[in-house]
């Protein structure tokens, strides 16, 4: 990302993003809501709860197959909305986007179809410590159905990737390299292009999961080089429920179907079945068009938004908790990687993590605690969890300053 100056930064007004978001105007156990868990899952604008709801009010109808007026509406919003999705992620041609119902079930399909139909026993899939429970599960399923091995790369004591670690894994045998692009557990941000270079000169297909990095910055599927793309809506100011596969046309075209039904065929009979082409090969039944929708709001809602300077408020207000933490005696950040976004993951000597995560809720700071869903991560770290305060263009220096503020009492309490 390139530097700006800091005047456009300052120009960057949280304040009045804050107000398109109607659910962060309230108290919570009597104080006003700090919401610092937007890597679980972010609020949603007014823009995207009114696309959902008046698709609901006037347009809603079954998509594709109906003659009527309300289905050919349906149709169009959310076939433009793949359109809007596509662009969004630069995507050449948005047939490359399926709807799945968010990255884990878009991980799934990718693991299930390619997987299950290219593995062979000795084959290699290589994922990081630093991945999400659903970047290393359906990987594990899906090698004990074929015989192939998963792999993990190391990390760094700093919650980063080894580079020289994957290289020495690299040969042959790795058929696909699967890693995020931010670790959602300590908000590391992996170099995914580089990753994707060294993995496709030594010959294996790339996935990155994107679940983390879109909400923070513009994405380009063909920049990072990358084979498969995914990620959630929800994450995006979007609804639940929603997300999508990028993939390379010509794998997606290979591959075959994952889950059968309506919408996917383009003959069914007996004995034998005929398949419709990509995307819809991968959309059988009735999709989330509501969500579709809503989330093509979100990313609309976004553009409205000078990203780069959100992108430099949300480092901003990392760098300050930085700052704070080196003030509280018995603080340990968690993972120090030299290229962090949007998470602060940490512990307090002599608490649980879960102790202080419900001590933080009484005053209205919502943050998340635990494993993460990266349980192999906490194992390589030898934690158990951590507490993890994220943030996102909405959140204010005051937030930090609660949180901290927060951090404080909930010391006070347990000294
Ligand atoms: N990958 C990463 C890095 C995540 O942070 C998450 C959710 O926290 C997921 C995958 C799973 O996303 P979802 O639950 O939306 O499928």
């Amino acid at each position: 990302m390139s530097a700006r100056p800091m005047n456009i930064a300052a120009a960057f007004d949280p304040e009045r993003v804050r107000r398109d978001f109607p659910i962060l105007d309230q108290l919570v156990n009597g104080h006003p809501l700090v919401y610092l868990d937007n890597a679980a899952t972010t609020q949603k604008p007014e823009c995207v709860i009114e696309a959902i709801s008046n698709y609901y009010r006037r347009d809603n109808a079954n998509v594709h197959r109906g003659v009527h007026t309300l289905s050919d509406r349906a149709t169009h919003a959310f076939e433009q909305a793949r359109q809007t999705v596509a662009d969004f992620l630069g995507s050449p041609r948005p047939e490359q986007l399926i709807w799945t119902s968010g990255t884990t079930a878009a991980i799934n399909l990718v693991a299930y179809s390619w997987g299950r139909s290219t593995l062979q026993p000795g084959d290699r899939v290589l994922v990081s410590w630093l991945e999400h429970h659903s970047n290393i599960v359906p990987w594990q399923l899906v090698a004990e159905a074929t015989g192939a091995e998963v792999l993990p790369i190391p990390v760094t004591d700093s919650g980063e990737i080894d580079l020289g670690a994957l290289d020495s894994l690299l040969d042959a045998r790795v058929k696909m390299v699967a890693v995020n692009h931010i670790s959602n557990a300590l908000g590391t941000v992996n170099p995914v292009q580089e990753i994707a270079r060294r993995a496709k000169a030594a010959g294996a297909l790339v996935l990155v999961d994107g679940a983390q990095s879109v909400a923070h910055w513009p994405i380009d599927v063909t920049a990072l080089g990358c084979d498969f793309f995914v990620m959630s809506a929800h994450k995006l100011f979007g609804p639940t429920g929603i997300g999508v596969l990028w993939g390379r046309a010509s794998l997606l075209d290979a591959m075959p179907p994952f889950l059968g039904g309506g919408e996917m065929i383009e003959r069914v009979g007996f004995p034998t079945t005929t398949y419709n082409t990509v995307p819809f090969k991968f959309e059988a039944g009735t999709p989330n068009i509501a969500g579709a929708i809503g989330m093509a709001a979100a990313i609309d809602y976004l553009a409205t938004i000078d990203r780069e300077a959100a992108a430099e408020h949300e480092a901003a207000l990392l760098a300050r908790c930085l700052d704070l933490a080196g003030e509280v005696a018995g603080l340990r950040r968690v993972g120090t990687p030299a290229h962090a976004a949007g998470i602060f993951s940490f512990l307090l000597e002599g608490t649980h993590p879960s102790d202080v995560g419900m001590l933080l809720d009484q005053q209205g700071i919502a943050v998340r605690t635990g494993h993460h869903c990266a349980q192999p991560l906490m194992d390589r770290l030898g934690i158990p969890g951590t507490v993890r305060a994220s943030f996102s263009i909405y959140n204010t220096q005051e937030d930090v300053t609660r949180l901290f503020e927060g951090i404080r009492k909930a010391k006070s309490l347990f000294s």
